[in-house]
């Protein structure tokens, strides 16, 4: 109704200008079955589910593959461009996934519901507008597990397969094998990206590829009037614009809806940037790596959108990459913000002139520090650092990664460990020797969960294969030069730097290995006890043990215990695969509740006994 949608149903693939939306119905799949359900999520559309009611379980199946329509449900797909990996790449979404609608819940909140690989739309380009079990389960638990952790992020409601056959090469060695066509349902505020908003740009310097809808400024006013008055009202409301009366004018072809005020639209970006630089500080607070973050899959509101190669980080390495086809490390761990930022400029760029670029840009400069400051507010957070921040945080945070990355360490078993320090009761001003059996137990903790050269070798790859950094090294020799070989002088030091290390480290007998991973931590738990030591400083005795245990339980409510390590989700994955669903419902469950004590190690703990697992885009 507010925004235009071409209605042709012109059958196939093609390019759909003066359109945000092109009608069309999902293919039906063969034989579908619910795997699992969010039953949580399912309540915010108002649906009851209940674990093995198999009535309810069939009719599910039936309505989320796509199967059987909604009452009321006009099914269509969203037309976006976007810039990947850097680079401009014109209309690409989306081919794979079809709107059901919107619904209106108990509450008044509007949540629109989407079938990811429901079958083929205009935009499917050379794919089929399917996903496979395997990368369905993926999205549908890791949805759930940021949600259970926080995080903003679209939801995941159901998740459905069934007999439809469809062909793939997961591993790229041109094997192609049979897979069972499956269907997430999502569920967010919206799915508008930046890259709704690039089907506006216009063709590059050489005339060719602009955006569908290149020279429509209506639909642009109209889109962009649409998210701020549906998604920000309040910005609305900040500059005395009634949005109660005013409501969301309808599309009307022809038409040219009015702009609204400069200052709203700055309004709008400022708020934008800051929850999207939020959001890359909490992605990287509990080790996270998205994997994919063109400026399609960065979501207009702010959430955490399209699960594909994601990851966290086990053993720590900041140039982590959890994206099997990311050769050079464009989305690796620590290039997060800067990518991201590059994203939010993409975004000035479509805006304007709405929104001119000297206003865009003023915002755009706060990036950095808006995601520093996030960043440092939830590493205290997960540090325990609860009445004072210190310029010397940042160091200690560094510190404490890089001790990780020394020692190999586990990203969420150390953080989880960190509320086992303790300061003895009374000893406000402990010298070091009265520090060092306070944590012990975390110590402890850390030094189990660190293991021989095999870790190592894993937290290096992919970011740091040795044979690789030994070939780029030859090549060097030769004369190629880094940009010849597609590979920046930045991600060359780091892994320089890791490789020395890795050297240092392979030369050391186990007991020469544990003992220098002791003394490093050592090192850094004695910098973290005396910074505790000045949070709590002038406390009385009483106040102490309550500001322990507030600090501890802010810590167990920060640092998670159970996440989706690529193991466990592996492990569903392949029992799926056999049509065995027990794995996946479980998983729902314990990630559900990531911050709770009482989970199983093997939700825990990274996997030390196999192969790192290789997971790509768009499956
Ligand atoms: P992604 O890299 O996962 O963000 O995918 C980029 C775009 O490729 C998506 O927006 C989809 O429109 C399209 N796409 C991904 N997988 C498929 C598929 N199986 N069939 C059709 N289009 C797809
Ligand atoms: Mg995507
Ligand atoms: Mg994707």
């Amino acid at each position: 109704r507010c925004l235009p949608v071409d209605r042709t149903n012109v059958q196939g693939i093609r390019q759909v200008p003066g359109a945000c939306f092109a009608t069309v119905d999902p293919t039906p799949v063969e034989r579908p079955r619910l795997v699992a359900a969010s039953a949580d999520a399912l309540r915010t559309i108002g649906v009851d589910y209940r674990e093995d009611n198999a009535e309810t379980e069939a009719a599910l199946a039936e309505y989320f593959s796509g199967n059987v329509k909604l009452g009321g449900s006009e099914t269509a797909a969203h037309c976006y461009c976007g810039h990947q990996f850097g680079a401009w790449a014109g209309q690409l979404g989306d081919g794979a996934a079809i709107y059901l609608g919107e619904v209106v819940n108990e509450q008044g909140d509007r949540v629109e519901i989407q079938l990811k690989g429901a079958g083929l739309t205009p935009f499917s380009r050379m794919a089929d507008g399917r996903k496979v079990l395997r990368s369905s389960v993926r999205e549908f638990l890791c949805s759930e597990a940021m949600h259970a952790l926080g995080i903003p992020t679209t939801r995941a409601g159901t998740l459905v397969t069934s007999d439809t056959v469809v062909y793939r090469d997961p591993v790229y060695d041109g094997t192609i094998v049979e897979e069972k066509a499956s269907i997430v349902l999502r569920m967010a505020s919206t799915f508008l990206r930046f890259g709704s908003f690039e089907i506006f740009k216009a063709p590059n310097e050489m005339g060719v590829r602009s955006g569908p809808s290149y020279g429509r400024p209506d639909i642009k006013t109209a889109l962009l009037n649409y998210v701020i008055r549906a998604f920000y009202p309040e910005l609305l409301e900040a500059h005395g614009i009634d949005t109660t009366t005013a409501g969301i004018p309808a599309w009307q072809e022809g038409v040219s809806p009015t702009a609204l005020p400069t200052e709203v639209y700055r309004a709008f970006y400022a708020e934008l940037l800051r929850r999207t630089a939020r959001l890359v500080a909490l992605w990287q607070c509990v080790g996270w790596v998205h994997g994919v973050l063109n400026t399609d899959n960065m979501s207009i509101v702010g959430d955490t959108i399209d699960y594909g190669p994601f990851g966290f980080v086990e053993f720590f390495c900041p140039t982590h990459v959890s994206n099997g086809s990311d050769d050079r490390g464009y989305y690796c761990y620590r290039r997060q913000p800067d990518a991201v930022k590059f994203n939010m400029r993409k975004l000035a760029e479509a805006l304007a002139p709405l929104l001119p670029l000297e206003e865009s840009f003023a915002e755009l400069e706060k990036f950095d520090e808006i995601h520093h400051d996030a960043y440092m507010q939830q590493m205290r957070r997960k540090l325990g650092l609860i009445r004072t921040e210190k310029e010397e945080d940042a160091a200690l945070v560094a510190d404490l990664l890089e001790t990780m990355q020394a020692t190999a360490a586990d990203f969420t078993v150390t953080f989880r460990a960190m509320s086992d320090v303790t300061l003895t009761a009374g000893s406000i001003h402990p010298s070091s020797d009265d520090l060092s059996p306070t944590f012990q137990e975390a110590e402890a903790n850390i030094l189990r969960r660190l293991g021989g050269l095999v870790e190592l070798r894993r937290t290096l790859r992919p970011a740091m294969d040795p044979s690789r950094v030994q070939m780029v090294a030859g090549m060097l020799r030769q004369g190629v030069t880094l940009e010849q070989m597609g590979m920046d002088q930045d991600t060359w030091q780091q892994w320089l730097g890791a490789y020395k290390e890795y050297e240092k480290v392979i030369g050391l007998t186990a007991s020469e290995k544990e003992a220098r991973d002791k003394e490093l931590w050592r090192v850094w738990l004695t910098k973290y006890a005396r910074r505790l030591q000045k949070d709590a400083e002038g406390l009385d005795k009483d106040a102490l043990s309550q500001w322990e245990a507030d600090r501890r339980a802010l810590q167990n409510r920060s640092n998670p215990k159970a996440v989706l390590r690529n193991h466990m989700a592996q492990r569903a994955i392949e029992e799926a695969e056999r049509g065995e669903y027990g794995e996946v419902r479980r998983l729902v469950g314990v990630l559900s509740r990531p911050y709770d004590d009482d989970h199983e190690e093997r939700d825990c703990l990274p996997a030390v006994d196999t192969k790192p697992l290789v997971v790509t885009c768009s499956s």
